[in-house]
């Protein structure tokens, strides 16, 4: 199955002007290692991305060094280009000392801001590639508990500098009863800690349609997610993206098992100028204020 991704199908508008020049679209994900990142991204875009390379194994007196690894592909759709990043940071949580796990993740979105502020600057600014992270997919293990303090402390690290998209990992393991609990609880959790994570904008000139299926994407936020890039045939013979239980397959691709197409639809179909432009006009305005101020411009 070869189920297109949907970029080419933005409004007309913006899908005119990315015809022209193509558009940087760039993906971080986050959250513990093993909880299926690697994975959900390959999912996500529909193709093979190699899986970060393992550190090798270190021993316990030397604490891994947390690597981040970015992969660039460049698709095509319809002759709409495509250039997408995917930053993977892989061994995040694996340290027997975590306490400065954001550090190296917080340290590369600022690293990107500062270069695009240095392009900014140059002569010719049109030729600037926008290598600023446009939306990181936050995972929460499938726990059922409350945010773990080292995910709250990470987000709020996080959060004044990326669009925070949190999604449930692995939520195959959970029943339908556990993820509508699990959600409420981690929305809460959210909120209690002030975590800000992206929202649909307010003002929406588009049809009531669109609102409402912009309204219902919101609704299912924190995400529960299933990967599987390998295919499987059901019972019923149909050949679909999913994984094998004794009980039966979770489909990836099935609205009903999980909500994969709505965090896909949410990043690629109904949100990408959004989360763009709150990027460039708030989080990276921010970041440009508080950098001129601290150098006393
Ligand atoms: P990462 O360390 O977060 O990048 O995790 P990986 O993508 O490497 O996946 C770790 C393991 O979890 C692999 O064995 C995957 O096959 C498995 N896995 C990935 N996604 C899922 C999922 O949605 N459900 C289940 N049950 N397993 C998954
Ligand atoms: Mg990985």
């Amino acid at each position: 199955i070869t189920s297109l991704v949907g970029f080419s199908n933005l409004p007309a508008q913006h899908h005119r002007r990315s015809v022209r020049k193509g558009f940087d679209f760039n993906v971080m994900v986050v959250g513990e290692s093993g909880l299926g990142k690697s994975t959900l991204v390959s999912t996500l875009f529909n193709m093979p991305l190699a899986p970060p390379r393992a550190a090798p194994y270190s021993s316990a007196s030397a604490p891994k060094t947390v690597s981040i690894q970015s992969i660039s592909s460049e698709i095509e759709e319809k002759g709409v280009k495509l250039r997408l990043t995917v930053v993977d940071t892989p061994g995040f949580g694996d340290l027997i000392n975590n306490d400065d796990a954001w550090r190296p993740i917080v340290s590369n979105v600022e690293q990107r801001f500062d270069s695009f502020l240095e392009g900014e600057n140059t002569y010719n600014r049109s030729k600037v590639t926008d290598s600023r992270i446009h939306a990181c997919i936050y995972f929460i293990a499938p726990t059922g508990h409350s945010l773990k303090a080292l995910d709250v402390e990470v987000m709020k690290k996080l959060h004044h500098r990326v669009n925070l998209i949190p999604v449930i990992a692995k939520s195959d393991i959970m029943s339908d009863e556990e993820i509508t609990a699990f959600k409420a609880r981690i929305r809460a959790d959210l909120e209690h800690h002030k975590i800000n994570i992206f929202e649909t904008p307010r003002y929406e000139l588009d049809s009531d349609k669109s609102m409402e299926e912009k309204t219902s994407i919101m609704s299912k936020i924190p995400f529960a997610i299933v990967g599987a890039s390998s295919e499987i045939t059901t019972p019923d013979g149909r050949i679909v993206r999913g994984r094998k239980y004794p009980w039966g397959i979770v489909e990836v691709d099935n609205e009903d098992h999980c909500d994969f197409v709505k965090l896909r639809a949410m990043l690629v179909q109904n949100f990408m100028e959004e989360l763009k432009e709150y990027t460039d006009e708030v989080l990276y305005e921010n970041y440009r204020a508080q950098k001129l101020i601290a150098m006393g411009v």
